[in-house]
């Protein structure tokens, strides 16, 4: 759906934009901790605010896709921190828990230590993967996020 003009302005003055990273939304939640806003438009509805951040920054959602975030933090609206994912990847994602498939934030203590002694031995991040069990970006994503990706130009 198309926004009016002053979507955006509403949007942005009720999120916080704090420093550890995620943008927060401030203003109604639903029982989930998903923020949402009411758009006067062709249907008045509440739309889920981090689906609306995503439409904002990247256009329209594609049809029967999720926008599922990287943070794990319901509230957040940041546009880096959300993905588009298939339904059946976000029930696959909470079934897996320890095993996450796309959030590395559920990853357990154990499986961190195993992924960045892995890397400090300069394994590849297929070879990383296929042992923790996840997708190779999976786990390129926790690299980079906790600074210990350095690609591996010889490998
Ligand atoms: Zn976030």
């Amino acid at each position: 759906m198309e926004f009016n003009e002053t979507v955006p302005t509403r949007f942005w003055a009720k999120v916080d934009r704090t420093e550890t990273g995620c943008w927060l939304w401030t203003a109604a939640k639903n029982n989930k901790g998903y923020g949402k806003l009411s758009i006067h438009g062709t249907d008045h509805i509440k739309k889920l605010a981090h689906r609306i951040s995503w439409q904002l920054r990247y256009g329209e959602i594609p049809e029967g896709m999720h926008v599922l975030h990287l943070c794990n933090t319901p509230a957040c609206v940041k546009p880096t921190h959300l993905f588009l994912g298939t339904h059946q990847e976000n029930m696959q994602d909470k079934l897996n828990h320890g095993r996450a498939h796309y959030t590395s934030s559920k990853f357990s203590e154990e499986t961190r230590k195993l992924i960045t002694s892995m890397r400090g031995a300069r394994q590849s991040l297929n070879k990383i993967a296929a042992v923790v069990g996840c997708d190779k970006a999976t786990i390129g994503r926790y690299l980079k996020k906790h600074n210990q990706y350095q690609p591996l130009k010889d490998i």
